[in-house]
Parts: structure tokens; sequence; C-alpha cells
């Protein structure tokens, strides 16, 4: 795919028009972020159809529904997705059914940018799929329009991203590039991480986060996640738990549990954060930056452990290390009440 990346590359935006033949777009957001959609809209002038701002978490079916009938409608021949992993999702369901090309210009850290990935929620539930029809066509990454993000949100969205660097460096279909993205792209993370969390409109550390967000999402697109990924979409499919907090969380106990079995990760990691303990710095990053600590905290009771346990141990899938219902409980239950990690994560 195409991708323009810096401060102010949202100016190239008819030009990458130009370059996929598109004449009118539909500017897709959330009604949270109307003003950023209306902004880039009106750069377009008329080759801008319109602007949905429809975009809603987990993309529901008829979340889904509207949009493509809204596309269909004022006659885009594009989509260009205003936004975090969920607008960039409404912009992939779109396309999963028309083949309408995207224009992606991510404003979180969130990576779906940089995947074939499409998401669906039916019911309660959550199906998840590959298709190259969904994958951008063409990717704009300007810090400028990151500088909004609120703090909170910046360092959970952030380690969202080094979750997707974390699985990437342990997965089945690893590769030595990939690996190496993924530990640049997690160096760039907790480089950029306390310069926004301390000053959210800081360019510098925005950029960096930006770029760390573009390696990790590309680590995603191109490897097979594990049990990190397996249980935050269940924590957020069957109990609501937001995303990104949900992966702030759970990655520094996954992390120790599965270290033992994934030495390479383990070391790239601790280069990356210049560390001999990565499941506990990130802790501790995690904590002093102001995130949430525990499951506690984002609603999960303990009595929804034994659903949260069968749901994570029903289907078989890689992992460095065995994934049992004892190992599945006992990362829950070191999330759910927030105490460090242990290092041996046992
Ligand atoms: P999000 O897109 O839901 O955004 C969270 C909130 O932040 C929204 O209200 C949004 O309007 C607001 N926001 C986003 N950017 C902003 C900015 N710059 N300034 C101010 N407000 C801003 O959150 P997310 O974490 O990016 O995405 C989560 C969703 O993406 C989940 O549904 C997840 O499953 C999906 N996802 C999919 C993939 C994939 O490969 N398919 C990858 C990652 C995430």
């Amino acid at each position: 795919m195409r991708v323009r990346f810096g401060v102010g590359s949202i100016s190239f935006l008819r030009e990458e028009m130009d370059v996929l033949g598109l004449k009118r777009v539909l500017v897709l957001c959330t009604p949270e972020q109307q003003d950023s959609a209306r902004m880039i809209a009106k750069t377009l002038g008329d080759r801008t159809a319109g602007i949905h701002a429809g975009a809603r978490m987990h993309v529901p079916v008829d979340v889904a529904q509207r949009a493509r009938e809204v596309a269909s409608r004022v006659g885009a021949d594009g989509c260009v997705a205003v936004g975090g992993g969920s607008t960039i999702g409404l912009g992939k369901a779109i396309a999963l059914e028309s083949g309408l090309p995207i224009i992606a210009v991510p404003t979180t850290y969130a990576g779906s940018e940089m995947t074939s990935v499409w998401g669906l929620t039916e019911n309660g539930e959550k199906r998840t799929g590959r298709d190259a029809r969904v994958l951008p066509r063409s990717v704009i990454y300007d810090p400028e329009l990151t500088l909004q993000l609120p703090p909170t949100l910046s360092v959970t969205s952030g380690m969202n991203a080094i979750a997707h660097a974390v699985e990437a460096l342990y997965a089945p279909n690893a590769s030595p590039v990939i690996s190496l993205m993924a530990e640049e792209g997690a160096r760039a993370m907790v480089q950029g991480l306390p310069r926004v969390a301390a000053e959210p409109t800081d360019e510098e550390g925005r950029t960096a986060m930006l770029y760390g967000a573009w390696l990790c999402g590309a680590c995603l697109g191109a490897t097979t996640m594990s049990l990190h990924h397996k249980l935050c979409h269940i924590l957020g499919g069957a109990f609501g738990l937001p995303h990104a907090d949900a992966h702030t969380v759970v990655l520094p106990h996954v992390l120790a549990f599965n270290a033992p079995a994934a030495p390479a990760m383990a070391a790239a990691l601790g280069r990356a954060l210049d560390t001999n303990s990565p499941a506990r710095e990130l802790h501790a990053l995690g904590t002093a930056l102001g995130a949430p600590r525990s499951l506690g905290e984002l609603g999960l009771r303990e009595t929804d452990l034994d659903l949260a346990v069968e749901l994570a141990t029903r289907d078989p899938y890689a992992n460095p290390r065995p994934v049992t219902p004892e190992g599945v409980r006992h990362i829950l239950m070191a999330a759910l009440s927030g105490r460090p990690p242990a290092e041996s994560g046992a």
C-alpha cells in the first residue's frame, strides 16, 4: 500500500485520490471527530460526496449497513476514513461488500490501517476475518491530526500498538524483518509515550508514536496474534471492556506468562525498553502515565472469570506457552487485581 507520513501530510490527500483514480469520496468519522472530518472534506471541495459521522466501536452490523447505503446513495467511488480503529473498521465494512477503496487517515495508534482484518458485531458477538479488499490502498499518517487525542487514550492506544509488536515477536509466522519492525515500533512507542502524556501537543512525541503505530500495525497485519489478543477480544466482545484499556492492563501479565517460552521476544523487548524486565517495565510505565491498572477498574468481576477462561481455552490457537485454564486464570486474576506481574509469570 501507499503511505504518506509527517506533519502536514494530509495536504497530499487530493494527490492520493488522483493516484488511486478516485473522483468523489465519502469521508467517514465518529460523531466526536466531525470537526476534523469537516476540515478535511472542505479541502476536497466538490470531490467530497459527503461526510458520514456514524462510526461506532466494534462496527455493529446495522451501523455498517447504514454506511453502505449512504456510500451507495451519494455515489462515492471511495472512502476516506478519518479516525481510529472504529472508523477505519467502518470503511472496511463498506469495502468488504462494495470493494470501494479506502484511504485511511489514522488518528490513534491501533494499527487497523495496516491490516486486511475486518470485524463486524452482531448480537453481542464480534466476527473477524481477513480479506484483501479491506486493506486500505493509501494511508496518510499526519501527527497534527493526533494532537487532540486525549492523554489517557493516547497512552492506552500506544500500549495497544506495543501489544501487536510483542505478539509479532513470538508469532508462529514471525520473520526476521517483522521482528526488526516490532522491536523498533516498541522502542518508538516508549520514547513517545511519556512526552505525549506530559504534553499532548508535543509534535515530536506524536510523530514518534505515529511512526511506532505504523511499524506495530504492519506487524499486526503480517503475523498471527496469540493469547494476548485472544484475551482482549474476549474482554471486549463478551464483557464490553474498552479496547485499548483492556490491552493496556492485560499486556504485562501475558508478557510475563509467555516470556519464559519466548526468550527472543523478551530479549528484543528488553532492548527496546532498555530493561531486564519488560513486563514490569510496561506495567510501571502505564501506571506512571495514568493508564488504568486493573480489569476491576474497567468493570470486570471475579465471577466473570469462569466464562472468560472457558472462552479463552475452548479452541486451540498458537501461543509460545501452552494455554491452560490454570494459566489463563492466573493471568486474569493478576490483571483483575492490578498488581505488578510476577517476574516468571507463574
Ligand atoms: P476508536 O477508533 O474507537 O476511537 C476511540 C475514541 O477516540 C472515539 O471516540 C474517537 O472518535 C476518538 N478519537 C480518535 N482519534 C482521536 C483524535 N485524534 N482526537 C480526538 N479524539 C479521537 O479507538 P481505537 O482504539 O483506535 O479502535 C478500536 C477499534 O478498532 C476496536 O473495535 C478494535 O477491535 C478495532 N481494531 C481493528 C484492527 C484491525 O486490524 N481490524 C486493529 C486495531 C483495532
